[in-house]
């Protein structure tokens, strides 16, 4: 049974790891090299972790697994053929992992903003941090990722952070009690919050504020939503909000699997997050749903983890601090463990595919 899986992060990669070698045949169309933890960016940006803590080279992996490595951008879905940049992978499955990318909702400026979506973006932020020391930095946006950024930023140099954030409290999809516990910490680290606060332009040196009022900065980020990738958006398959809407069993159609952020996965009244926690379990289910076709056997339906009324997260705030989340209970003690957990659980990751 040939399955080509396109798209070779936490999810796509996770699948091959747990189903190959085995009965099934895989392709992995992935442009990069390697795999990457984007779980990882905010601690890289503030120079804590390493390269190496944060990907793993593809080659081993599939030569390990027994996988045929494209490394070319997947362009479209032609019957039981991928079309990519260069080449045609024929399947019998196909799995579509190919994320999330950053959306900047057509605001004035933001497009020349630093991002830490990709593992590029984030080396050149990185390297901008390096070389001119911004003294002033404006992350745009106060979810995950926005507020581990500002977190490990405000602790590991001296510059003025502020968080912005449209809605009038940060970390919105999470509980009031996760909103005021992280605000709390942030705000111990000197970092400046503002709530209710609209973006409207990013210049050269200042944000443009929808009440007409402006902040100087030497180096903005943005955080602030993803959007389907190039891929998923070009595709000619059901869709809500632009995702590719799966069935109970993680399916667009027959013999089309959708895992991670690009999937719309709505079971029993539950939406599911779009986190790696989320991907991984995807990704193992289908593992085995793939391995269940091999034997003639039925397919299971999946059950969400995190969805998002019942978030499930370990949020890192800087060194040595981390706060759980799960549902509406927000755990902040001991900071010291909670990171240490987490750290621990996004270096493992990395370490298994290598
Ligand atoms: C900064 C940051 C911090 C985060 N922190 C956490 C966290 O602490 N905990 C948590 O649970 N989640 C976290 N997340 C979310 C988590 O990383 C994602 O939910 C997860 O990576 C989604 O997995 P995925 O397989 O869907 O996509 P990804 O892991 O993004 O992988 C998608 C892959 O598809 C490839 N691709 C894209 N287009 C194509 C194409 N046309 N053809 C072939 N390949 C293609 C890409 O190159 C990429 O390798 C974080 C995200 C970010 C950005």
């Amino acid at each position: 049974m040939r399955v080509a899986v396109i798209g070779g992060g936490v999810g796509g990669a996770e699948l091959i790891r747990v189903a190959a070698p085995g009965p099934l045949e895989f392709t992995l169309i992935e442009p990069k090299r390697q795999i990457e933890m984007q779980a990882l960016y905010p601690e890289y940006l503030g120079g804590v972790a390493r390269l190496q803590d944060l990907a793993a080279p593809l080659k081993p992996f599939c030569e390990r697994t027994g996988t045929k490595h494209i490394q070319e951008k997947a362009l479209r879905l032609e019957g039981n053929t991928v079309v990519c940049e260069q080449s045609t992978v024929e399947f019998d499955y196909c799995v579509i992992a190919t994320g999330a990318a950053q959306n900047y909702f057509g605001i004035k400026g933001v497009e020349n903003t630093f991002s830490i979506n990709t593992l590029e973006e984030t080396k050149r932020a990185r390297r901008f941090v390096e070389d001119m020391n911004p003294e002033r930095i404006m992350i745009m946006g106060s979810g995950l990722t926005g507020v581990e950024a500002a977190a490990i930023l405000a602790e590991s140099m001296d510059a003025s952070i502020y968080v912005v954030e449209a809605k009038d409290r940060i970390l919105p999809p999470f509980s009031l009690q996760t909103s005021q516990l992280v605000e709390k910490e942030l705000s111990k680290r000197g970092v400046n919050i503002l709530t209710s606060t609209m973006v409207t332009e990013v210049k050269k040196d200042c944000i443009m504020f929808a009440d007409g009022s402006c902040l100087d900065c030497d180096m903005a980020i943005w955080t602030a939503g993803v959007k389907p990738s190039q891929f998923v958006a070009d595709l000619d398959l059901p869709k809500k909000n632009g995702w590719i809407l799966v069935d109970d069993y993680l399916r667009a159609k027959d013999n089309v699997f959708v895992i991670g952020d690009g999937a719309w996965i709505e079971i029993d009244g539950k939406l599911a997050t779009k986190t790696g926690l989320e991907a991984e379990r995807q990704a193992k289910h289908t593992a085995q749903n793939l391995l269940h076709l091999a034997e003639d056997k039925p397919l299971e339906k999946y059950a969400i983890r995190a969805s998002t009324d019942n978030q499930v997260a370990l949020i890192s705030l800087g060194c040595d601090c981390a706060v759980g989340v799960v549902g509406k209970v927000c755990i902040g003690v001991p900071t010291r463990l909670i990171y240490s957990v987490k750290s621990w659980i996004d270096k493992s990751f990395i370490k298994r595919f290598k």
